[in-house]
């Protein structure tokens, strides 16, 4: 495939997530992480569900730009049945990788991929982090919660 129109089908998967969010919505009972973004007006929340180390599930909710929305819905399908210490390789590649650094690409990173191209867009680089920092800090709350 070439340049283009791999580009084309990365945009096309933001789009849709954007549209058709996973995984959206806020339950009873998880702590809250909540972040902004000011510059773009990015507001979202993040919670997590552990189960003995291994990342259940995470929801979302909040509002924002298509690539704030659509990174958080792409987030937390990605790291889905990921053991906490994979989920922080995720997270740590998948910043590299937008910042336009050198990243692993022995990580699975599913879909996270498509926001290679954010690397280029350096305004947007918040918008397709605050997802990935929300879910760090959840995870580092979760931890916190675990030795008192
Ligand atoms: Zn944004």
């Amino acid at each position: 495939m070439n340049k283009n129109n791999l580009n084309l089908l990365y945009r096309e998967i933001i789009m849709e997530h954007s549209k058709n969010p996973r995984n959206k919505g806020l339950k009873d009972g998880l702590d809250v992480v909540h972040m902004t973004n000011p510059i773009c007006g990015d507001d979202i929340s993040i919670q997590v569900k552990i189960n003995n180390d291994i990342i259940e599930n995470v929801y979302h909710d909040g509002s924002g730009c298509a690539i704030s929305r659509s990174a958080c819905s792409v987030m937390s399908e990605t790291v889905k049945g990921k053991t906490i210490r994979e989920a922080k390789d995720i997270v740590k590649n998948y910043v590299k990788m937008t910042k336009g650094e050198t990243f692993d690409k022995n990580i699975d990173m599913g879909d996270a991929i498509v926001y290679e191209g954010v690397a280029n867009f350096p305004a947007r680089f918040k918008c397709a982090t605050i997802a990935w920092e929300g879910l760090l800090k959840a995870l580092e709350n979760n931890k916190l919660d675990k030795k008192e």
